[in-house]
């Protein structure tokens, strides 16, 4: 205990993050295609993510966490008595990468903004706020035992790790795809550098399709890659040669946040999706020999991650 409030008072890294100051956002929803005002504002201590649906009078609050996802069709939604948010997850992922804990986000809409697709406004403005330490030990969750899942197309498991990793294969019969996997032990400046600025992408013909159904009605060359059956439709081009599957990753890292606390662990998946991610986390909770929740325990010299000693502690965490 005395070493757990020395390292309290010199090294506020492994302890829990807010928001300095409010963000207030503009944008449309991808699906809906409507115009979207979203404030993100500081939240307490353990109150982890909190959607607040300001359009809708009365019960309109709803956690994110992994228990009221109740679709994950095209995007990841939660919903709880009737009232939902959609596309939460490149949100959620922005604010894993940064190291937000706690935080109440206010949409006048049925969906978060779309942005530019990536991930990259909401770290940016995050950034720009800047984050505030609490008096309080970020907790993260441990996988102790491989689980997995699998469907048809394809798979995704955790297995136990000294620190979060994460290897993702995408394969699509497509010329300028084809099969690629993309692997990184996550960090803050890995998150920043590699990750958060991947835009969501989707082809020509399903977005017809979806455009016809009235889904995706937001959806444009500003806020996603667009291809066809031999190129991209962007005349910009791709970010970075292997966009397309540093989008999963960011998609995963989001959907996994969704545990209310940092994991620690090895996510490998092969053309997994929003659907195939959240069995994961719920087969993962349901199986009580497969994790612990831990606190920071001991500071290590080495900087930069979230890891585990031998025994098992956690000897840092990321900012
Ligand atoms: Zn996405």
């Amino acid at each position: 205990m005395v070493c757990l409030l020395l390292n309290m008072k010199t090294n506020p890294m492994y302890l829990q993050r807010t928001l300095q100051t409010e963000i207030k956002l503009k944008s449309i929803g991808l699906h809906s295609g409507r115009k979207v005002n979203m404030t993100i504002k500081p939240a307490g201590m353990d109150e982890g993510i909190m959607f607040v649906r300001s359009d809708v009078p009365g019960e309109n609050r709803i956690k994110a966490d992994l228990r009221n996802v109740s679709d994950t069709t095209l995007a990841t939604t939660i919903g709880l008595n009737g009232v939902r948010v959609a596309t939460i997850e490149h949100l959620l992922s922005a604010f894993r990468g940064v190291g937000v804990d706690n935080a109440v986000v206010e949409v006048d809409s049925p969906e978060v903004p779309i942005m530019d697709g990536s991930a990259l406004p909401f770290v940016n403005e995050l950034k720009s706020v800047g984050t505030r330490v609490q008096n309080r030990s970020r907790r993260f969750l441990i996988v102790k035992k491989e689980v997995s899942v699998s469907d048809a197309e394809g798979e995704a498991k955790l297995v136990p790790s000294n620190e979060f990793q994460i290897t993702y294969t995408i394969d699509y019969d497509h010329p300028l795809i084809g099969n690629q996997t993309f692997h990184m032990a996550f960090n803050k400046e890995n998150y920043e550098k590699e990750i958060c600025a991947a835009r969501t992408f989707g082809f020509l013909k399903d977005v017809e399709y979806l455009q016809a159904k009235g889904l995706a009605l937001g959806g444009s060359l500003h806020n996603a890659i667009v291809l066809d059956d031999k190129r991209i439709i962007n005349k910009e081009g791709l970010r970075c040669p292997n966009e397309l599957v540093k989008h999963k990753v960011l998609d995963a890292i989001g959907d996994l946040f969704l545990l209310g606390m940092p994991i620690i662990g090895h996510l490998i998946a092969r053309k997994s999706g929003h659907r195939l991610n959240n069995l994961l986390i719920r087969k993962l909770i349901s199986d009580k020999e497969a994790w612990t929740i831990s606190h920071f325990e001991k500071r290590s010299k080495i900087e930069g991650l979230d890891k585990l000693d031998r025994s098992g502690r956690i000897y840092l965490s990321q900012a």
